[in-house]
């Protein structure tokens, strides 16, 4: 059987990856020179197989006020007569309910735990260099009420199969004395020993480069996918700009492009992009004891920081502002600033040029569960919508989907990801 998988981020890219090694011919399609050019660049690198809380909590009614007045605000909306933003917005708010909270941050775990085993049996099988580690992530409080609320997150969390710690600022010292500079006032932090990192665009590189090796699989770069063709209600083809595509199945994962696809197909995707910036700090010569082993959170900013080799990927911001793709020397100079304060001897800051600036967007549902699964037109299957945490879920995604395809038992529930 054919399959074409539109899109090669890295949700399009390890969807290859599985279906190639169930015996598919695949070909993986994108309009960038290489994979891992979208969402998938810059991120934030972190495998937070842990750490997976929506987004949509009932916190975020009572924070509405400083989201949108307050100029230090992680979170920009810049309203717009778009109205899909005003969709996705009200879609957003109805779900911030604690119960609904609850059974996304169950699902989110049962696919991520799925993503941590299929990524780690896959490194059995194949080494690839993406500076994988299993670093360890601290996410750092600012007050007291903060840490408690995020206690009961952690006793919440424990019964459906994480390992995490609540620890006091002292503690956070210890296990991670690069914090010991840091200029910012903490009341604690949350340990979880077992979360990884990894350079997710050298990831995607890497499968695209071992599949390459395989005759059943091609690549198109440079080139832009277009229309949708049905024949008695199946998609049976696709246009681009380099020819029409003809195959059994196609795979959609074109991140924030996906809803304009569906669309012609008759069909909506509850997806917006939700901006964020990264940058790549070099570590200063000498410094590196100064520099972190362990991810860390700084959550009132909500940005976080992941060494890879001998840089810190400096990420965060949530900005609700359509597909606009520049990236202001503010949201650069914030993250800058960050790196800064939290470790000043480690983070290189003296050529700004230097800091590979990223913006990227979110593929994002309200809910902040990704779609996974078949679509309402025959011959086309999802996998779309993975938000904050496309690097996290993209080995299991790719699993999950892949035995659908097959119509084989599932290796987890499917039925919370369908649309
Ligand atoms: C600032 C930031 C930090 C993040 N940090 C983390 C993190 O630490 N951990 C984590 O798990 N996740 C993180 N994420 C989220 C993660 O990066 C995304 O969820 C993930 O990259 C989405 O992958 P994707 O393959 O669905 O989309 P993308 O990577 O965007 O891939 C979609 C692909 O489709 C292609 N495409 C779109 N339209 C067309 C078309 N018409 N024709 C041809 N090709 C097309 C694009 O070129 C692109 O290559 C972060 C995201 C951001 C923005």
């Amino acid at each position: 059987m054919n399959i074409c998988v539109l899109g090669a981020g890295v949700v399009g890219v390890t969807a290859s990856y599985w279906l190639l090694e169930q015996g598919y011919e695949v070909t993986l399609v994108d309009a960038m020179e290489g994979p891992g050019r979208g969402a998938s660049h810059g991120n934030g690198a972190q495998l937070s197989y842990s750490y997976v809380a929506p987004l949509a909590d009932p916190s975020v009614w009572t924070k509405w006020p400083y989201y949108l007045f307050s100029s230090d605000s992680p979170l920009t909306i810049r309203p717009s007569a778009d109205i899909a933003q005003w969709k996705w917005l009200i879609s957003f708010l109805r779900a911030s309910t604690a119960g609904r909270a609850k059974q996304t941050t169950i699902d989110l775990l049962q696919l991520a735990f799925l993503s941590k085993q299929e990524l780690s049996q896959l490194l059995k099988r194949t080494a690839f260099d993406f500076h994988h580690r299993t670093a360890g992530k601290l996410v750092m409080y600012p007050d007291a009420p903060s840490l408690e609320g995020a206690r009961a997150q952690v006793e919440f969390q424990a019964r459906h199969g994480c390992h995490q710690h609540v620890l006091t600022l002292q503690q956070c010292l210890e296990v991670e004395p690069a914090l010991r500079g840091a200029r910012r006032s903490w009341a604690g932090g949350v340990y979880t020993e077992n979360e990884e990192v990894g350079d997710c665009a050298l990831f995607c590189k890497a499968l695209v480069e071992e599949m390459s090796q395989h005759n059943r699989f091609r690549f198109l770069p440079l080139t832009r996918i277009g229309r949708a063709i049905t024949e008695n209600g199946r998609l049976a083809k696709v246009d681009t700009d380099s020819g029409r595509i003809e195959t059994d199945a196609f795979v959609l994962s074109m991140g924030a492009g996906s809803a304009g696809f569906a669309r012609q197909l008759g069909f909506s995707l509850p997806l917006y992009p939700l901006k964020g910036y990264s940058i790549t700090v070099p570590i200063k010569k000498g410094s590196e004891q100064a520099a972190p082993r362990i991810s860390i959170t700084d959550l009132s900013r909500k940005i976080v920081h992941a060494r890879i080799g001998n840089h810190i990927r400096v990420a965060g911001r949530v900005e609700l502002v359509g597909t606009d793709e520049q990236i202001p020397e503010r949201a650069i100079r914030e993250l800058a600033t960050n790196a800064a304060d939290i470790f000043p001897d480690a983070a290189d800051l003296s050529d700004m040029r230097a800091l590979s600036p990223w913006a990227g967007f979110r593929p994002a549902t309200p809910t902040g569960l990704p779609i996974i699964g078949p679509s309402p037109v025959p011959g086309l299957y999802l996998n779309v919508g993975h938000g904050s945490l496309g690097w996290t879920l993209a080995c299991g995604s790719a699993a999950l989907l892949t035995e659908q395809i097959a119509a084989r038992k599932p290796p987890i529930e499917p039925g919370p990801y369908f649309l």
